[in-house]
């Protein structure tokens, strides 16, 4: 009775902090400016079924592709195996889908789950030595100092134990089930893990007491993983689905113009234009650009919460590969980093500080080539290139903070129209024979 107690509290609980947090991050994410992604539905859902559900880019490397689809679908197979932990947790039942008569049926199921579980075992083995003992170099990288790289081996560890306390849970039941009939329940696994481990307890309490652990431990390990995740990279596990569904569906390359600059641009290039007689199109922006978090679209901000830190992008920068500071990943992080930073302080938007200036700087900012490479790798249609356009654009034309090597351009392009030092005037004397 007791137990029973214990477990609807736990529940409960673990279940209210998660929405709260949830719900915080949600409004976090609404802080952002206002963009259409409802158009295109269809294409929408066939985009993240092929790179959410299908994992089709992670596919470009496909050693960790074939490692991380192994996580994936024990992590969703497991679901079944958790739906009757919490069954057995509110009814005070135990195995209730076996007691229920599902019989070789709910045999077959949990013995797929032990093979999956075996499986991301040695996963989650082979990813802890990728990052900690081969030293792959977009795991090693300065950019994942501190938390991040503390915040990737926890999951791990996690990982290890939720499989430990459930194949205790199992093999200990199967040892007690064989010691009463001489027949166990025949899963893949524990049917030999059981004895091998459990066999010499001759005692029905002794094995009742290991099952439990394994039952609590597992649980508590869920409800754990749950309430760590809205503070994890891994939080991409629901967020890549909404993430993707939501991705930036023009061609890589084609900037979104601003909507104000636009309407002047038009008005200047039209010579019959009445400027006065042209109906504003869109009210003034409250900045050019973007200097903090609340001036970044909601997709944007989206995108800095479903990050995985996987690296691909900084792996791939041409800047970052030839010792440039820019990190794509860094720029995803420090989104994330400023926009929690504001959720916790009570939404203040007015505390001194800003992305711009506090998180990135502009010397790596300007290091961008504006190539696309990291949009183009990221699994899950991350976009760091439009966080960097737009923290430039707000340098650019609210603090004209500019490098050198550029102001000579935009110089010409104000005074001649072109980003050469040539008069409009001059333009077709290239025609002229000499
Ligand atoms: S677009 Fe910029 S940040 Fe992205 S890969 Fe190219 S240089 Fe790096
Ligand atoms: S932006 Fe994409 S590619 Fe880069 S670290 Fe995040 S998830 Fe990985």
């Amino acid at each position: 009775m007791i137990a029973h107690l214990v477990f609807v509290i736990l529940a409960l609980v673990s279940i209210a902090i998660f929405s709260w947090k949830l719900s915080s991050i949600v409004k976090q994410i609404k802080l952002g400016r206002p963009t259409n992604r409802t158009d295109r539905v269809g294409e929408r859902i066939k985009t993240m079924l092929l790179v959410a559900f299908g994992q089709k880019k992670m596919f470009n490397r496909p050693i960790p592709a074939i490692l991380h689809f192994i996580f994936y679908v024990a992590f969703i197979i497991t679901q079944i195996e958790l739906i009757e932990v919490f069954i057995d947790g509110f009814t005070g039942s135990h195995r209730f889908f076996y007691e229920a008569g599902l019989g070789p049926f709910y045999t077959f199921v949990i013995s797929s789950i032990e093979v999956l579980s075996v499986l991301t075992f040695i996963a989650t083995l082979i990813f802890f030595a990728r990052r900690n003992l081969i030293k792959i170099p977009r795991f090693t990288s300065s950019d994942l100092n501190g938390w991040a790289r503390n915040d990737a081996n926890l999951i791990l560890l996690f990982e290890l134990l939720l499989i430990i306390f459930i194949f205790m849970m199992n093999g200990a039941d199967e040892a007690d089930k064989i010691w009463r009939s001489n027949v166990g329940y025949g899963f893949a696994v524990s049917q030999y893990l059981g004895p091998l481990f459990f066999g010499r307890i001759n005692n029905e309490n002794i094995l009742h007491i290991i099952s439990s652990i394994g039952w609590w431990g597992h649980l508590v390990m869920v409800f754990v993983f749950l309430n760590y995740l809205p503070y994890s990279k891994h939080l991409h596990i629901l967020f890549a689905f909404p993430n993707t569904y939501f991705s930036n569906l023009n061609a890589k390359g084609k900037f979104n113009n601003m909507e104000s600059v636009e309407a002047e641009v038009k008005l200047m290039l039209d010579p019959s234009a009445d400027p006065y007689a042209a109906a504003p199109t869109t009210e003034a922006p409250q900045r050019f650009g973007a200097k903090d978090v609340q001036d970044l679209s909601w997709k944007q901000l989206l995108d800095a919460y479903s990050c995985t830190e996987c690296g691909r992008c900084t792996s791939v920068c041409p800047a970052n590969q030839t010792g440039k500071l820019l990190s794509p990943r860094k720029i995803m992080m420090d989104t994330r980093d400023r926009l929690s930073e504001i959720g916790s302080n009570n939404f203040d938007l007015n505390d001194g500080k800003s992305l711009l200036g506090d998180y990135i700087t502009p010397e790596e900012l300007w290091a961008c080539t504006s190539c696309n490479a990291c949009v183009q790798e990221c699994p899950v249609n991350i976009d760091p290139l439009s966080i960097i356009v737009d923290l430039r654009r707000y340098l650019v034309m609210e603090e004209s903070k500019v490098p050198t090597e550029l102001t000579g351009m935009l110089t010409n392009i104000e005074n001649n129209g072109a980003p050469w030092q040539f008069s409009p005037a001059d333009r077709m004397k290239w025609t002229e024979e000499n």
